[in-house]
C-alpha cells in the first residue's frame, strides 16, 4: 500500500489534479473550472518531502486558475496489476 509521496515516486506513481470547483448553487452564478493537471512528482517529494501522507496532499494545494481550495486528486499506478486495490480506496479523494 502506497501512502507517502516517496513511496508513490519510488515506485513511478503519476497523480493528476483538478479543479474541485464545479457549479455553484449561490447568490452569484460561478462558472465551472476546469483546471486539470498532471503534478511533477519529483517537485512534490522535493517540497513535501517522502514522508508527506498522499491522504493529506489534497488539502495544501489550490486551484491555480480559480483559488478554490477543493482541488480533486487521481492516483494512477504504476501498472494495472494495482488497479483493484485503487478502485476499492475510490479515485478520487476529496
Ligand atoms: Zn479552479
Amino acid at each position: 500500500m502506497v501512502e507517502t509521496l516517496g513511496e508513490a515516486y519510488t515506485d513511478g506513481w503519476k497523480i493528476s489534479a483538478r479543479c474541485g470547483w464545479g457549479r455553484r448553487d449561490g447568490l452569484k452564478s460561478v462558472r465551472e473550472c476546469l483546471w486539470k493537471y498532471e503534478l511533477d512528482m519529483m517537485t512534490l517529494v522535493a517540497t513535501r518531502g517522502r514522508d508527506f501522507p498522499l491522504a493529506m496532499l489534497s488539502t495544501r494545494l489550490r486551484c491555480p486558475r480559480c483559488g478554490s481550495r477543493r482541488v480533486m486528486l487521481a492516483f494512477t499506478p504504476p501498472d494495472k496489476r494495482n488497479a483493484g486495490a485503487i478502485a476499492a480506496r475510490g479515485s478520487f479523494l476529496a
